[in-house]
């Protein structure tokens, strides 16, 4: 969909988010064969990838099948294949017990109806939701009608993440979009009816962009009936057709001063319009925020079927092939996907908790990361948290510390810096 950070899906950009919530540390420590008291948390968390698109937008670098939907009836058999084998993992003959499912992407609506259908058919069998659970589904403003929303709606999707990107319609054709400015707010009020809860990605920095247009664009975003916003700076992945223009001049990025400055804008644009500011990238209305999001924010495990995807399941992480066709034949043949896995030491988990968990706009409390992982991890980070407080990127009451405004544009640099 748009670029993401912590989705699950192990890709380099946003809302995941890259996604992947990996340190990379080896964890070498006395710590590194422990386990929480209690033991590492069943997870209650499901990401599920659909990597079909129509074409590829030439700053995506997730991992994205584009004109290939002969492969949706293969693809299916292969995450059903998946979830079954989850199941079996977990010992117990009943459905995956879940808090939050996540459908993204690449772009789930891009299923056929009858695959949808069948994918949503899988889960019902594989799954069971929670009273009060959240069911997300990615979804791109050119498929969402009533017939795309009335299967979600009846598969229990309670919230509809679009990735809108911009309401100007040469900034979409920038970016390489397909839909227009009237697809995507005709498509946030169908879905605001059907569904309820929408989210929207927002893209900000876009080569040739001013301040003034995406002021405007935030002030669109306010007048529609949204409930949250994830706003991202463009960025450029290698790999990407973006990033080869980019090299050749064929693009030339915002200046990174109007790029704060339009981060600044969407603070204080969505605050005015109370959204809260709750995370790095991340605006809800009060009772909104992502649930699903907040697993990975706060480390607590979470599984993840369908290429690229990342799980991190009883202290292990396993990331799926990339490819989707790898991932495909992978499951079908073998009925294993895996990439990459290792384990994860207990200092390692509580880095993560920290690094990832300080991109919440309120913070973290270390005494309740110390209790989490039985042992005053936060004393490894002392020397960390003194010099990024110098840099008044930090600050920190008692045992609770959080970003500044200032660290806020240094997020990155705090968490590798806790994660190292
Ligand atoms: S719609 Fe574009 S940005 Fe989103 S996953 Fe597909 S190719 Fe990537």
């Amino acid at each position: 969909m748009g670029p993401r950070v912590n989705t699950g899906e192990e890709h380099g950009g946003h809302e995941s988010q890259d996604g992947v919530l990996r340190s990379g540390r080896s964890g070498d420590s006395p710590e590194r064969k422990r386990s929480p008291p209690g033991g590492w948390p069943t997870p209650r968390s499901l990401y599920l990838h659909v990597p079909f698109c129509r074409h590829r937008c030439g700053y995506c670098n997730f991992s994205v099948l584009a004109g290939r939907d002969d492969l949706q009836d293969r693809f299916l058999d292969a995450i059903e294949s998946e979830v079954r084998g989850v199941r079996a993992r977990t010992g117990s003959e009943s459905p995956l017990l879940l808090d939050t499912l996540y459908l993204g992407g690449g772009t789930p609506t891009q299923l056929t109806d009858a695959r949808l259908q069948r994918l949503m058919r899988i889960l019902r069998e594989n799954v069971t939701l929670s009273p009060g659970a959240e069911f997300t589904c990615e979804a791109n403003p050119e498929d969402v009608d009533v017939t795309v929303l009335s299967r979600l709606k009846e598969a229990g999707v309670n919230r509809i993440s679009l990735g809108v990107q911009s309401f100007h319609d040469s900034k979409l054709q920038t970016l390489q979009r397909s839909h227009s400015r009237d697809h995507a707010i005709g498509a946030i009020e169908l879905a605001a009816k059907w569904i309820g809860n929408v989210t929207i990605d927002l893209i900000f920095a876009v080569p040739g962009e001013t301040l003034a247009d995406w002021r405007q664009d935030l002030e669109c975003a306010v007048s529609l009936p949204i409930r949250h916003v994830s706003t991202y700076s463009l960025t450029y992945e290698k790999g990407t057709q973006f990033w080869s223009r980019r090299k050749r001049g064929g693009l030339t990025p915002v200046d990174e001063a109007v790029d704060i400055r339009m981060y600044r804008a969407s603070r204080q644009v969505l605050g005015d319009a109370c959204f809260d500011h709750y995370e790095i990238s991340s605006f809800a209305m009060p009772g909104y925020r992502s649930q699903h999001n907040s697993v990975y924010w706060n480390g607590y495990g979470w599984y993840a079927l369908g290429p690229g995807a990342a799980r991190f399941v009883e202290g292990r992480r396993h990331v799926n092939h990339r490819s989707p066709t790898t991932y495909i034949k992978r499951m079908l043949e073998t009925g294993d996907a895996t990439a990459e896995h290792e384990s994860i030491s207990l200092e390692q988990h509580a880095r993560e908790i920290a690094a990832f968990g300080i991109r919440q706009i309120d913070g973290i409390d270390l005494a309740e990361v110390d209790r989490r992982v039985g042992y005053e991890f936060s004393r490894t980070i002392e020397s960390v948290l003194e010099s990024c407080e110098q840099s008044k990127w930090l600050c920190r009451n008692g045992s609770h510390v959080k970003l500044t405004s200032r660290g806020l544009l240094f997020a990155d640099s705090v968490e590798s810096m806790i994660l190292q």
